[in-house]
């Protein structure tokens, strides 16, 4: 049984209007707003949003603003184990 994940992380400041080009209410590829978001704690204790698009299966990691690549995800949760 791990933590589970708050419900009450506020979306909303990543979507504060006026930001461009971040986290748009959208996918960034296809402007779906059929979109899953959820926003997980790494073992590193940064915070993390992982956003699917439904409609063209886009995926992408956000850390605050900055876009993160998959490897470095995946390095910050291999930690769990060792
Ligand atoms: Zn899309």
């Amino acid at each position: 049984m791990g933590p589970t994940t708050d419900e009450h992380i506020d979306l909303g400041s990543l979507l504060r209007p006026g930001t461009r080009g971040i986290a748009a209410p959208g996918c960034a590829v296809c402007e779906s707003a059929r979109i899953t978001r959820i926003a997980l704690e790494l073992e590193d204790g940064s915070h993390v949003e992982f956003t699917n698009c439904l409609d063209c299966d886009h995926r992408v990691w956000m850390r605050g603003d900055e876009v993160l690549s998959v490897e470095r995800v995946l390095d910050s949760a291999r930690r769990r184990t060792g």
